[in-house]
């Protein structure tokens, strides 16, 4: 912070604006994300390198969205399809249709030469990456929230655990049949467990008095322990047990 402190005050005295982009290490991390995941849609290979490259360059670098750039420095250190280093018409034309498709801007004041200026845009602020979050996150919470139905009280819920158990007992693994199975609380009803799908697993009759209230972990490991089930079956319904912990968090979350 010294150091940043410094600078604004030398480009103060110099007359200039202060052009410092903050960016926590968070938004960083997230902008990055948004430009492998949502960026590499609308782009292809070449574009979308010498993006991130640029985008690093602004905002790991040099700390600022208005940066200069000596194309043949761009990509110096990667190798073309044919195990040669980049040369530099791809990374021009790269450069270019970043431009044509305003992700990036070059200032115009500036004579075509070797070196130019850009103004590096984030890819939360272009329009089609926008709408690609939006979407996406609109997708998860429609998801998430299907799952937040009474499933311990509907029959035809009761089956469709009971399948995605593999007609099991979650506990001990032997076979069940459609009218001889109990659903289990991971987290039970007394410690306000819901009756999510996501908190809901099949059981025999003998594990499910037997679990009680207990962890269901720890009950799975007593079962492990007593030889009713092996390492590796212990193993994956642990697993198991962690995914659906995970989603029944996401439901929670989502229902406030
Ligand atoms: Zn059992």
């Amino acid at each position: 912070m010294k150091y940043l402190k410094n600078k604004i005050n030398q480009w103060q005295e110099e007359g200039k604006e202060p052009t410092y982009e903050f960016l926590s290490i968070q938004d960083f991390i997230q902008e990055l994300d948004y430009a492998t995941h949502y960026l590499s849609r609308l782009l292809k290979t070449r574009p979308l390198i010498v993006y991130i490259m640029l985008f690093k360059k602004a905002y790991l670098e040099e700390g600022q969205r208005n940066i200069t750039v000596k194309l043949s420095e761009i990509g110096k250190n990667l190798l073309s399809d044919q195990g040669t280093p980049m040369s530099h018409a791809p990374i021009k034309n790269g450069v270019n249709d970043l431009v044509k498709l305003n992700i990036i801007y070059k200032d115009p004041q500036l004579r075509p030469g070797q070196i130019n200026r850009y103004e590096i845009r984030l890819p939360s602020e272009i329009p089609a990456v926008k709408e690609m979050i939006n979407t996406d996150s609109n997708q998860i919470i429609e998801k998430v929230n299907l799952n937040l139905e009474d499933c311990y009280t509907d029959p035809l819920k009761r089956i469709e655990i009971f399948e995605r158990d593999n007609k099991q007992c979650f506990y001990c693994l032997c076979e069940l049949k459609n009218n001889t199975f109990y659903l289990d609380h991971i987290f039970p009803r007394s410690q306000g467990g819901e009756n999510y799908k996501s908190n809901l697993i099949t059981s025999c009759k003998t594990c499910n008095s037997k679990k009680s209230d207990k962890n269901a972990e720890t009950f799975l490991l007593d079962n492990y322990r007593g030889g009713l089930i092996t390492q590796e079956e212990f193993l994956n319904q642990k697993a198991t047990l962690e995914n659906l912990i995970e989603t029944y968090e996401n439901c929670k979350l989502s229902a406030g």
